[in-house]
């Protein structure tokens, strides 16, 4: 059996504590993939010290070959996409076409971080005083702590660490201990593309890997004063707690946390469209992503005619293990994550009002029992005020509310402490775009699934979803880098700027 290795200094490397957690396929527990070390501040420490002496030589290579670092990284992912995706889906569940696209989504990363190198844009603007130039440029930042969750290991991991690097930070990355071999993966990627590019030039600790759980090695990240900066995507509840820390260290930390996802279904809308989007956006990746439609908003004109399509196809959708053909949706990731499903269904079930009208139990037929899968669950009925409308639930369950109109629709939408994504079918002009400018939401679709974001476009979500910044895109280089201003004075005397000039 393989057991598995941190990376630091450029070395794959055993953990000082010696222990390992196993990593299960989750479609089938008796498939083990592999042991991962459960590594200790000792580790983080090594890893953050050879990050910091990294950082000393990167951030001198200039950011275009940084870049041809990333493009290299994009061809080989995409050499190896489908064997990517298969162990991927192995790892954490969801079906192959999605394992497929999360990792698609790290080459357009990859793609779009090697461009930025050549961009890496600063502003100029005139001088206040003659013969006086202004400049502004990007600075890198440092080291950079990256922690993410396991429901997209491969793409989340990109879209922090391939701008950290463009940017000329180095890195320690603690991926989620329930995907940690993709996350091997793509360090393997990163460094093979490091020595191609680099050669003899090869910078040992640029990028970093500390196997771990989020309670050592994740508090580590926090209390380590050589750490510049943290990106994080998980629960809104640990989120907290890294702005707390971070704010009292003065670290730099991007946050992106939580969603209650809805969408709205108006009367004038394309049934059969709305039905295929909620159908994806609420059970792919078996409601396990950030932007899972979890709520749907259905106009009282068409509230029973449409929920009716839906409770059809969602009990012919098809449940296994995602590398096989056929397969719709996956498991949940870990027995643990199904007992919460399990027990916001019970929650559901002890509301007087709200009903179940698919699902709301394990699934267990033949091989599913040896897998962590639930049954595609319905409730109708829900009103705002019950907590299987208000809380991220990140499994395959969905919340159907009623609304009279558009205003009331946006209102039940925008009632909850969450604001990632959200959708809504119409094909009234005006209702869409009122629709635009009153969605409290980082992300807003017209006619389409709340799940689909693109690598180029601006991600994250106002109220608890975060903390004001942006992954992808563009947005996302501001994060990992500061603005450093220019002043060249060549007029030979001393310019006193507000003072000689007014
Ligand atoms: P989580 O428990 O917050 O874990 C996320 C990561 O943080 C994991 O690597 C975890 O480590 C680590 N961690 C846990 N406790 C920590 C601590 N005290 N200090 C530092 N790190 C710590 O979230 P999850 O349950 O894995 O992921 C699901 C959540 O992520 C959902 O709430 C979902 O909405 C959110 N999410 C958000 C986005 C977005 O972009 N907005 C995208 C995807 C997911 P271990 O788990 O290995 O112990
Ligand atoms: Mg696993």
């Amino acid at each position: 059996m393989d057991y598995f290795k941190n990376f630091i200094n450029g070395e794959w490397k055993d953990s000082s504590s010696g222990k390992y957690t196993e990593n299960r396929n989750p479609a089938n527990t008796e498939d083990l993939i592999g042991y991962f070390p459960s590594s200790t501040k000792e580790d983080v420490n090594e890893a953050v010290k050879a990050a910091r002496e990294a950082f000393k030589k990167w951030r001198l290579v200039p950011a275009p070959k940084r870049g041809d670092v990333l493009k290299v990284v994009g061809d080989i992912m995409l050499q190896r996409k489908d064997d990517i995706a298969f162990e991927m889906t192995r790892e954490m569940g969801k079906v192959f076409a999605e394992t497929k696209g999360d990792t698609q989504e790290g080459i357009d990363t990859a793609y779009y971080a090697a461009s930025e190198g050549r961009r890496l844009f600063g502003y100029n603007a005139p001088s206040e005083l003659p013969n006086k130039m202004n400049l502004s440029f990007r600075i890198p930042i440092g080291v950079g702590g990256i922690i993410t969750p396991w429901n997209f290991p491969m793409a989340i991991p990109t879209w922090k660490i391939f701008p950290a690097l463009v940017c000329g930070n180095t890195v320690v990355f603690k991926p989620a201990e329930l995907t940690p071999k993709t996350a091997n993966t793509l360090v393997k990627i990163i460094d093979e593309a490091m020595h191609e590019v680099l050669g003899k030039d090869y910078i040992p600790g640029v990028v970093n890997l500390i196997h771990g759980s989020g309670r050592v090695v994740g508090e580590c990240f926090l209390e380590n004063k050589e750490i510049d900066l943290i990106s994080f995507t998980g629960s809104t509840v640990v989120g907290k707690r890294i702005n707390e820390v971070g704010g009292r260290e003065l670290k730099r930390v991007s946050l992106e946390l939580g969603g209650k996802n809805a969408q709205i279904v108006m009367d004038d809308a394309n049934l059969e469209l709305a039905l295929d989007a909620v159908l994806w956006g609420a059970f792919g990746t078996t409601g396990q992503r950030c932007t899972a439609t979890s709520r749907l908003i259905l106009h009282e004109k068409i509230h029973d005619k449409f929920l009716k399509m839906l409770v059809e196809r969602v009990n012919k959708l098809k449940l296994g293990y995602g590398n096989d053909k056929g397969v719709d949706v996956g498991p949940c990731v870990s027995e643990a994550q199904r007992e919460t499903v399990n027990d916001y269904v019970k929650i559901g079930l002890n509301e007087d009002k709200a009903t179940l009208v698919a699902g709301g139990d394990y699934a267990k037929e033949g091989n599913l029992a040896k897998g962590w899968f639930y049954k595609p669950t319905i409730f109708k009925d829900v009103t705002p005020d019950m907590r299987i409308a208000k809380e991220e639930i990140f499994g395959p369950v969905l919340a159907v509310l009623k609304c009279n109109s558009l205003d009331n629709a946006v209102e039940i939408l925008n009632g909850t402490e969450y604001g990632l994504s959200s959708s809504i079918f119409t094909n009234n002009v005006n209702d869409a775009f009122r629709a635009v400018r009153d969605i409290q939401a980082g992300i807003t679709y017209i006619n389409g699934a709340t799940i689909g974001a693109e690598a180029h476009m601006p991600f994250g979500g106002v109220k608890a979803t975060g903390n004001g910044h942006r992954e992808g895109g563009w947005t996302v280089y501001d994060f990992y880098s500061e603005w450093k201003a220019v002043y060249i004075d060549y007029s030979g005397k001393l310019q006193r700027a507000q003072i000689d000039n007014y």
